[in-house]
């Protein structure tokens, strides 16, 4: 049976909090974030969840907070161009609605798988898939239906899923990640340019 996102509280949890924010950030989303960009891309980014701040509050993917601006930005110096839209990563989250402190539940990213394979069954040109974060990285292998021991997440390490689609594994860019100097924003430009490289070859 199809289920909409738009109108999805599959997760009580994460919905009851949702209408807990609604009363506290009226003018927030405060709801599920769908993917952004071209779905012809061969390229898919995939995050853990909306930040609070970000992508809840505006209702689009990565926009409107610190990870997003570093994404887009490492993204850009990479040399994606918005412009070339066909060419530019689709940009995605594991989690559609924003989690109570960022920490989804098991549970509650295998709910969401659902949206997260509708979308990566439409990229019918997909070769790369970069995964933002290990439980990014679970949720891919769980809908390629890998076994999760089998592929170590690594920063910057590259995995085969299935003919013709890597996955590449990144920390996320995420506040706290970048201050505590876990990822650079080199790094993670390193990422996108390899990505951007497998596609110039392809
Ligand atoms: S996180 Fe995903 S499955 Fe859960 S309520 Fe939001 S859209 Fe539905």
């Amino acid at each position: 049976m199809s289920r909409s996102l738009d109108s999805c509280i599959k997760c009580d949890r994460i919905h009851q909090h949702l209408l807990y924010l609604k009363n506290i950030h009226k003018d927030y989303h405060n709801g599920p974030v769908k993917g952004s960009g071209s779905k012809d891309s061969d390229i898919c980014i995939v995050g853990l969840a909306p930040g609070l701040h970000g992508a809840n509050r505006t209702g689009d993917v990565f926009n409107g907070d610190f990870s997003g601006n570093v994404l887009n930005n490492c993204l850009a110096e990479a040399g994606f161009r918005k412009s070339f839209e066909n060419n530019y990563p689709f940009i995605t989250n594991a989690v559609k609605c924003y989690p109570e402190n960022n920490k989804p539940k098991i549970s509650e990213i295998k709910n969401c798988s659902y949206f997260l394979s509708n979308e990566i069954l439409e990229m019918k040109n997909l070769k790369i898939i970069i995964a933002l974060g290990k439980v990014s990285h679970d949720a891919v292998l769980r809908i390629f239906n890998l076994a999760l021991s089998k592929y170590i997440f690594k920063h910057g390490v590259s995995h085969n899923l299935a003919k013709e689609i890597a996955l590449i594994d990144s920390y996320h860019c995420s506040k706290i990640n970048i201050n505590t100097k876990r990822v650079s924003k080199k790094m993670l430009r390193d990422i996108f340019s390899l990505a951007k490289s497998c596609q110039l070859k392809s």
